[in-house]
């Protein structure tokens, strides 16, 4: 078999612990066979974060901004601990906040539905997207006890000396005080994103506020995501056969739970954070969630939702052979050479993206996984070690691309 072609590299983002051992596997069992790999490589496990002093996490952001599409590996996020197993020289931010921050992007997670394992919600037949606005709200709040009687006020002073002043309350005792904010240019990236997601991945969009009670502040939220699809988006969705639906948080969560799932669901930040995770469990697992960054023009960078999966490192320390979960992986890896074929036009790489797919599915589908899947499965079935499911995928992946040529 020829190679498959590459004509764009993808930026390619390695990581830590076990994320760190199933990467090198997936490349070499799963890709490498059958695609020509062309990849600009950044080591993003910490012992090299903490050489470079990060320097590596800024350059593989800036190179996903430059190329457009990105795989990145689960990283470990430095906290105490770290800093003393890895004789860290400072506690390294979150890398995934770092390559946010740098593409001003959304995250957008996505569970992977197979045959077998039932969300808990019976209605779910289709996978449903959530979108978390990561910005302001209460996340960025100044909050404050109220001691006892006294006024509380809302102040604004212009840079103008303009002042603007209202009275939030006059308390008659004890109490507690809360001040969030956001910005125009923020949300507007975020609405970019969730436009271009839904249409990327021919999505229903929903948006949902409380705009009722907070007739500023969620309204805003509103009216940005109304102009920008009027403006902007009207056509191409019409074009795509999708459609944009905004609704009150509460209609929209009665709606999700009666739907058949299959749309993507835009969430102010503390809702995004709170219906995620919701999400995430009655799908299921969180190694079967893949995660994609996506910025307001047009970058993307995929990834699993999961972590590094320490407990499993540790035991593959030892010599034992694990049973972790690579789909989420593989499913980051299929997105991003996804992307990069309709990027560049490469028809071959869209079709081995979406082989390498359903050959994961199939495999799955025949009874063999890893044991975090088994044990979800109704059926009777024993978990497989990491590389035995990752063979068993790729015997199937040879015949399919096989079939093809
Ligand atoms: P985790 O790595 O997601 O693992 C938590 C537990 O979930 C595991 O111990 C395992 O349960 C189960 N699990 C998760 N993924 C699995 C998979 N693919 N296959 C099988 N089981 C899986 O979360 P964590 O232990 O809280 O975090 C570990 C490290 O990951 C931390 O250093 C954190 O900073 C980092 N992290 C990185 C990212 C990212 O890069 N996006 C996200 C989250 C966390 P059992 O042990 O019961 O089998
Ligand atoms: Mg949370």
């Amino acid at each position: 078999m020829d190679k498959i072609r590459m004509t764009t590299p993808l930026v390619e983002m390695d990581g830590d612990e076990m994320t760190r051992i199933l990467w090198a596997d997936i490349k070499k069992l799963l890709i490498e066979p059958f695609v020509d790999l062309k990849t600009e490589y950044y080591d993003l496990g910490l012992p090299h974060r903490d050489e470079t002093d990060d320097q590596v996490t800024l350059d593989s952001a800036y190179a996903a901004e430059k190329y457009g599409v990105a795989v990145k590996c689960a990283t470990i996020t430095p906290n105490m601990q770290r800093m003393e197993e890895y004789h860290l020289k400072k506690m390294w931010k979150s890398p995934n906040g770092t390559i946010r921050s740098i593409l001003d992007g959304t995250v957008f997670r996505a569970p992977i539905l197979v045959d077998g394992v039932h969300p808990t919600v019976r209605t779910w037949k289709k996978p449903i997207t959530i979108a978390r606005h990561a910005y302001g709200d209460i996340y960025k709040n100044v909050e404050m006890a109220v001691p006892g009687p006294g006024k509380a006020e809302l102040v604004f002073t212009g840079e103008d000396g303009q002042e603007i002043r209202k009275t939030i309350h006059e308390f008659r005792g004890p109490g507690v005080l809360q001040g969030v904010h956001n910005l125009d240019s923020s949300i507007t990236s975020f609405a970019h994103s969730c436009f271009r997601y839904a249409l990327s991945e021919k999505l229903d969009l929903w948006f949902s506020t409380k705009d009722t009670i907070s007739k500023t502040y969620h309204h805003r939220f509103k009216d940005i995501f109304e102009a920008l699809y009027e403006k902007e988006y009207k056509q191409a969705f019409a074009d795509a056969g999708i459609t944009y639906f905004y609704t009150l948080i509460d209609d929209a969560v009665a709606r999700v739970v009666r739907s058949e799932g299959g749309f993507l669901w835009a969430c102010l930040n503390y809702d995004g954070d709170v219906m995620s995770d919701m999400i995430a469990t009655a799908f299921g697992s969180l190694a079967m969630m893949t995660s994609v960054l996506v910025s307001p023009s047009g970058k993307y960078e995929y990834e699993a939702a999961h972590g590094t999966v320490t407990r499993h490192y540790y035991r593959y320390l030892k010599g034992e052979e694990t049973s972790t979960n690579p789909v989420a992986t593989i499913f980051a890896w299929v997105g991003a050479l996804r992307k990069r074929g309709e990027l560049d036009g490469l028809t071959d790489l869209i079709a081995f993206s979406d082989s390498l797919k359903a050959a994961t599915l199939d495999t799955i589908q025949a009874g063999i996984m890893t044991k975090d899947l088994a044990l979800l499965h109704e059926g009777e079935v024993q978990g497989v070690t990491s590389r035995v499911f990752m063979e068993a995928i790729q015997a199937r992946l040879v015949s399919l691309m096989q079939a093809r040529a």
